[in-house]
This record gives C-alpha cells, structure tokens and sequence, in this order.
C-alpha cells in the first residue's frame, strides 16, 4: 500500500489533479495495488482556510508520504500579499523541508505534436531531453543577499551563488544514473570561464563522471547550451546545472516541445519526492474544463516510475497519452486542424480508455 498527498492547489489544479488521480485509481485496479489518498490545501487555499500558503501540519503529512502530487498555486486574489507570504513560497518550503535537491523536467517531442512546436519539424522530430536541475541550492538560496542603500541615497541590491561539494556530487550522481537509463550521455552545464562556483561545480562533476565510465560526459558553457538547444536540440540526452541556470534551460527546453500544459515534472531528495506539471493555475481558463490534463497525468508515469519503480505501468500510462494523441484528440491549447477538441475530463477519460496492461 503507497500513501499518496495531494495537494490540488488553486486555479485549474484541482481539475488536472482530478485526472490524475483517476489514472493512478485505474492503475492500482489493474496491478491489484493500494493507493491511499490524503489531500490537504496549499498556496491560495490554504492562505485562505488557514491564513499560510502551507501549514506545518501538511509538511509533516507530506514527510510521511510516499509521493506527493501537486497541481499548481497561485492567482490574482493573492497577489497583493507581501512576498514572504504569496501561495508560490509553499513550494519553495516544500522542497526545502523535503530536501528536493532534484528537479527532472523531460523535454520530449510526441510525434503527434511535431507541428506545435515553433521549430521547425526536422530539428524537433525525435527530441528526448532530460533536464535535473538543482533546486536546492545556488543564487537562489545563498547568503548574504540583500539591498542595501548607498551613501549616496542610491541603492546596491546583492545575491550569492554558492555551491559546496556535496551539492554537487549528488546532483551529478544522480545525472550519471539517470543517464544509464538512457542513451549514456551526460551534458553538464555551468561557466567556469568567469564564475568561481562553477569551476567548483565543472571539478566535481568531472571527479563523479570518473564512477560511470560508461556515461560520455561534455561540459557546456550555459551560453552556448541556450543556443544548441535551439541549433540542434538531438545532440543532449541529460543535461545537469545549476538552480538558475536550470531555471532558464529547463523552460527553453520544455518550450521546444509545444504546450506548456503537455510538461511534467519530478522533484526527488534521498527520501522523498513531489511530483507536478510544470505550468500554473492558469487562472484565465480555471473552471471551464479546458485545461490540459496531459501534463499531470505524465507526472504520474514519472510517480510510478521513479517513486514505485512500476516501469511497466509507467510506460502503459504513456503509450495510452501517445494513442490518444495520434487518434487526434486534443484539448484547446494542443488543437491542430483537423483534430477533435475535448476537454479536461474528457481527455482523462481517453486516456484511462486506452490505458492496458
Ligand atoms: P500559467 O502556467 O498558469 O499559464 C500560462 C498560460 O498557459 C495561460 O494562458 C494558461 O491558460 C496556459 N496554460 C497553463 N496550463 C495549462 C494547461 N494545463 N492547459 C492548457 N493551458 C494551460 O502561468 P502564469 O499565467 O504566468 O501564472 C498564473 C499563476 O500561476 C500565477 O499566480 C503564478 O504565480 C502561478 N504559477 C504557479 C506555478 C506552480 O504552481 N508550480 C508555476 C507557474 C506559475
């Protein structure tokens, strides 16, 4: 028996978590398995129940799962807040409590969706990128940081990327092992040619590289990866860096593959781990049944792969997302020509349709 929370969110979060939810409930049916459900508020809907965009009582509920599913939070109701406060520091804690150093984002292009793409066919055909992004560490958490004032009355703000070697080795373990479930081949990015920790970084991903002689590894500066990923998007099977510069690449390279409401993602510690689509509650279509629920649903094959090591499942859930693809269906921001729009729960229901063992 595996505890699952979930933690819907705001906006269309509790409609693509619906889908979600019903794809693991037809997959505990078929492998005869228990999934247990506990769901809790985060972001806007805790702010508004509990006056915290995330309580400490669900942190403590979220240590003792198994799997944490998301949808999204945020909107425009709380976007007056001051910064410490807003729906979006819910998932900062999160991975900071749960000690999500990970964070995997796929980039890969259906062949159904080569023409969503704003690249043309020939440079996206055949895509398969995973981004591992570290999340825990870097400019985004280093110290000091701040804004200070001038004597001048003017002022000078400051933030501090900062890695230490044991961040690194664990990130580029778990690039290197990911890689040997994929084609081999490692790219790591930094910019050792001006920052200091990415010389750090460049030397510690090398030292771990040595461990997995059978993994190719290059390195990259982040420049040029931006601009390969437009070039040649082939070349990368894992591509591992820095919070930041992960930040950025993992978006261009999600990008590559259409719609933002196709992506998903997995945030993994040593112990624990949050699996959510990679958009936000887009409040404009949020209660009309438009939504995309493909993004979540992936993130379910990536649950049931990386957390339950249900590989087989995993891949059922993904020919089914495939199928329902090429048979033409598509939710309003994936529509083409001469497919059939469905909406949120719809496309659950096809895809749960074709879903077979
Ligand atoms: P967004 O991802 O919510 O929406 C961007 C655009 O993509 C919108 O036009 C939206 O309709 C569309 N879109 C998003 N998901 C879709 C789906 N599943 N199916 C079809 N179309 C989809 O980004 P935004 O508009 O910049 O942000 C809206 C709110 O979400 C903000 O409050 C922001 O802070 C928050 N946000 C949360 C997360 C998260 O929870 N992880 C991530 C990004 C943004």
């Amino acid at each position: 028996m595996y505890k699952i929370l979930v933690l819907a969110g705001d906006g269309v979060g509790p409609e693509v978590v619906r889908e979600g939810i019903r794809v693991l409930k037809k997959v505990a049916e078929m492998a005869h398995l228990v999934f247990e459900f506990e769901e809790a508020k985060i972001g806007g809907a805790s702010i508004d129940a509990y006056g915290e965009p995330v309580t400490n009582e669900v942190l403590k509920q979220a240590q003792s799962s198994d799997a944490v599913l998301l949808g999204a939070v945020g909107g425009a109701k709380w976007d007056g807040l001051e910064h410490g406060k807003r729906p979006e520091q819910a998932l900062l804690k999160l991975r900071s409590e749960l000690g999500l150093y990970a964070n995997l984002r796929p980039a890969l292009v259906d062949p159904s969706l080569v023409h969503a793409s704003t690249l043309k066919p020939e440079i996206i055909e055949g895509v398969d990128i995973l981004v591992i992004r570290e999340l825990t560490g870097g400019i985004y958490f280093g110290a000091p940081k701040g804004i200070e004032k001038n004597h001048d009355g003017s002022s000078r703000a400051f933030n501090t990327e900062v890695y230490s070697t044991f961040e690194v080795e664990r990130i580029a373990r778990k690039a290197f092992e990911f890689a040997r479930k994929r084609k081999r081949r490692v790219t790591s990015v930094d910019k050792a040619n001006i920052l200091e920790s990415s010389i750090l970084w460049r030397n510690v991903v090398s030292e771990i590289g040595k461990r997995f002689p059978d993994v190719q590894l290059t390195h990259m500066y982040v420049d040029n990866c931006a601009m390969q990923l437009i070039r040649n998007p082939k070349q990368f099977d894992v591509i591992v860096t820095t919070n930041l510069f992960g930040d950025i690449l993992s978006d261009e390279a999600a990008m590559l593959t259409g719609s933002i409401g196709m992506l998903p993602s997995a945030s993994l510690g040593d112990r624990h781990a949050l699996y959510e689509p990679v958009h936000g509650s887009a409040p404009d279509i949020a209660g009309q049944n438009k939504a995309n629920p493909i993004a979540t649903i992936s993130s379910i094959a990536m649950m049931l792969r990386h957390t339950f090591h249900l590989y087989d499942l995993a891949l059922c859930v993904e020919q089914a997302i495939q199928l329902v693809l090429k048979e033409g269906f598509r939710t309003a921001d994936i529509a083409s020509a001469n497919g059939e729009i469905v909406s949120t729960s719809q496309m659950g229901d096809l895809i749960i349709e074709r879903m077979k063992h």
